[in-house]
């Protein structure tokens, strides 16, 4: 499973793959990283990428072991935090608030979330 970086130099999340842009790390995974969100939206907002490039939900479902991967992420930021309940996101185009073309889960937790979102 190829899951390496391929160091797409004009993306954000690459970038931090990398090292070249700092980011808080949670977990680090040899297929994926975990680090806090620079604007959290809950006590507990986390990201959770894959460290080769996969723009959105429509490319990672061509590659199940690169979404196996990432869900395996997911799972284990929420027991190194300890999180009994919490919120698995992702904002999949620009109309839905995909800001950052490079697939990550944002894992939110630490108070009451409403349903629906807005
Ligand atoms: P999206 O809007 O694409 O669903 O989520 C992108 C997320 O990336 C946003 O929640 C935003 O706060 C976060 N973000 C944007 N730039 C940076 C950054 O430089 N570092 C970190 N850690 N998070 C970032
Ligand atoms: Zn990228």
């Amino acid at each position: 499973m190829a899951l390496a970086s391929e160091g797409m130099t004009d993306c954000l999340f690459c970038k931090i793959v990398a090292g070249d842009v700092p980011a808080t790390v949670v977990l680090d995974d040899s297929d994926w990283l975990a680090f806090e969100d620079i604007g959290p939206k809950a006590p507990v907002h986390v990201l959770v990428i894959l460290k080769r490039h996969v723009a959105d939900i429509g490319e990672l479902a061509t590659d199940p072991a690169a979404a196996a991967a990432l869900v395996a992420g997911i799972g284990s930021v929420a027991a190194h935090l300890g999180l009994s309940s919490y919120r698995t996101v992702f904002n999949t185009g620009a109309e839905a608030g995909q800001s950052v073309f490079h697939v990550h889960a944002h894992v939110l937790g630490g108070r009451s979330l409403g349903w629906p979102p807005g």
